[in-house]
């Protein structure tokens, strides 16, 4: 056993004697030598180069009517640092062996001078040389201390993040961290205590950061980061105070628990400029600014984006806040026959109490809860608590009472959401017929033969489907064709202005044509006047709700 005998080497020869004689010479040179492959012609080497990866590769440089020097080109694409290539040649091959180191051979054997020794000393030589090359490859890119990537590398990485996004539309973050109080640690503790303070930060910092997150010391107590695969901005704000977090405990040097904090500045490709040295420049200039603000404390570079993404960050953990500590309610609207006056259902919709009595914007928190998974979450809540009411209902012997639910696009692709209304509606059964569920189309739906075949079953189950701000939104007519859908909610923004603009008169005279043609239920919202109710009439708009006949309220 030597430190070669699990090697794997590949001899490129297509004569059999030279392999036969390359083979004992390189046992006889170098003992145990591990696995050791023959590829007896140029195909049989592609194949084997493709597929397999050795240790180490003897090239014969006349092939046939191929030349072994054009599979050197195959092998390093196979390798970041390709294993040592040794080529071999005839005598006279002075120019094909300067060729072959050109490609990236690493030395070259004529055969009729082959001997064991000369065999030995060319295979330990490259393989030291390599190992060189990668130790210097390692230096170039790794900062010493910390083994963080360093300027040189994160500069590179900077470029290649660029390049991403500007495929992919995706944004990112480029972060300066510097510390607050290093100088004191080092001139108080001395050099070695700094240095240990660093490679623990580091070693934090890897931890904190998600796998897809690149982070760097740039020298001295100066961190870089880039936070790639972001949503939406708020993302920012979590990512970057799961890093401020890391600085809460204190760091123990010695004996001693050293408490340090920083400060951390944050600049966004593309939304801040379109070019790496001036994202540099933003994202200093904002770790100055966060210093300015009294230090341990994080700033973005663009003031707008920071209070926007800070807000809707405090506005998902509160909502949050309030769905798990139940503070959410459902008030309740009716939709009303025009025709009669009956009460047809009534349509749940979230109420969100805050501090001063009143409720906070509906439409407002359901659009940041869009943005993230939160919709999921209080999708789930709001579908449990209209089946709540609507069991309390049975039970309390009312019958012909139905509810409508408001979805947004995401539960609709969720396999969760779908899955929980089909467990629901399984078990109680009389529910299905008494929940209609209104699909809002502020975002586009994407409509999977998934998505369809799991809402033909809630359909057939008896579930109702209605599109909701009809006339507004994407592409409600393409939903008529794929779903099975019951009805369609005017748009209260048409219905406000049927007196007024002969378009939108038009408008809803035509849906209402169009709901009749399909045998939907057409729903007019937002009625507010007697005038409009009695034009919606007259156009012989079967159902209406608005403010005229009741505002949603507690039941
Ligand atoms: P929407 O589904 O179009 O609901 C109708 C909105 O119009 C409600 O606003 C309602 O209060 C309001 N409204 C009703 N009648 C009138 C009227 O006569 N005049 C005027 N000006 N407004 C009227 P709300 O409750 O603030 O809800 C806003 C939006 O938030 C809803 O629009 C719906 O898209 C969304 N939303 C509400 N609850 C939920 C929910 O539980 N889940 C989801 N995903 N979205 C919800
Ligand atoms: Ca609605
Ligand atoms: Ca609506």
């Amino acid at each position: 056993m030597n430190k070669y005998s699990k090697f794997k080497i590949l001899i490129v020869e297509d004569d059999e004697d030279d392999y036969v004689l390359l083979e004992e010479l390189l046992i006889e040179a170098i003992g145990d030598v591990g696995a050791i492959h023959w590829a007896e012609d140029f195909k049989s080497a592609q194949a084997k180069i493709a597929t397999e990866h050795f240790d180490f590769y003897f090239l014969d440089n006349r092939l046939g009517a191929e030349l072994g020097l054009e599979l050197i080109v195959e092998i390093k694409q196979q390798f970041a640092t390709a294993p040592p290539i040794i080529m071999l040649s005839g005598v006279d091959d002075y120019q094909t062996d300067l060729d072959a180191m050109e490609k990236g051979a690493d030395d070259y054997i004529i055969k009729s001078e082959l001997t064991s020794h000369l065999l030995e000393r060319t295979f330990r030589y490259s393989l030291k040389s390599k190992d060189l090359e990668a130790k210097l490859a390692k230096l170039a890119h790794f900062d010493t201390l910390t083994g963080l990537y360093n300027r040189s590398l994160f500069n590179e990485l900077l470029v290649k993040a660029i390049q991403q996004s500007e495929r992919s539309g995706q944004k990112f973050a480029l972060v300066t961290l510097d510390l607050d109080n290093f100088k004191f640690i080092n001139d108080n503790y001395g050099h070695p205590a700094g240095d240990q303070l660093l490679t623990k930060i580091a070693r934090r910092l890897k931890h904190a950061i998600r796998s897809s997150d690149i982070v760097a010391r740039l020298g001295g107590d100066e961190f870089s980061l880039l936070l790639k695969d972001v949503k939406k901005d708020s993302d920012f704000v979590t990512l970057v105070e799961n890093i401020m977090a890391i600085f809460q405990q204190p760091i123990q040097i010695d004996s001693k628990a050293v408490s340090v904090t920083t400060s951390i500045g944050i600049a966004i490709f593309p939304t801040d400029t379109q070019t790496a040295s001036e994202l540099i420049d933003h994202s200093d200039r904002a770790m100055y600014q966060a210093k300015a603000l009294g230090r341990n404390n994080y700033s973005f570079y663009n003031q707008q984006l920071h209070q926007e993404a800070i807000m809707k960050h405090k506005l998902e953990l509160e909502l949050n806040f309030a769905i798990d500590n139940n503070q959410l309610l459902l008030h309740y609207q009716p939709i009303i026959s025009l025709k009669t006056g009956a009460i047809i259902y009534y349509e749940a919709l979230l109420r969100w109490p805050n501090n001063e009595n009143g409720f906070r914007n509906t439409e407002k928190f359901i659009e940041v809860a869009e943005e993230s998974n939160l919709i999921l979450k209080i999708g789930d809540w709001v579908f449990k608590a209209a089946c709540l009411q609507l069991k309390a209902w049975a039970k309390q012997g009312i019958k012909d009472r139905h509810i409508a639910i408001n979805a947004s696009a995401n539960q609709f692709n969720s396999d969760d959401f779908i899955e929980l209304v089909a467990k629901y509606v399984k078990e109680t059964p009389e529910l299905a017929k008494k929940l209609t569920i209104e699909l809002t189309e502020r975002k586009p739906l994407v409509i999977s033969p998934k998505t369809v075949n799991r809402l033909m079953v809630l359909s057939t189950l008896g579930v109702k489907f209605s599109v909701d701000d009809f006339g507004t939104g994407h592409s409600s007519i393409s939903y008529l064709r794929a779903f099975p859908m019951n009805s369609i909610k005017i748009d209260k923004s048409i219905i406000q202005n049927i007196l007024t603009s002969h378009e939108d008169l038009a408008l809803c005279t035509a849906i209402i044509a169009l709901g009749k043609a399909l045998n939907l239920d057409v729903i007019a919202e937002g009625v507010e006047t007697e005038e409009i109710n009695n034009l919606l009439s007259s156009l012989a708009c079967p159902y209406g709700q608005g403010y005229l006949y009741s505002k949603p309220m507690p039941l």
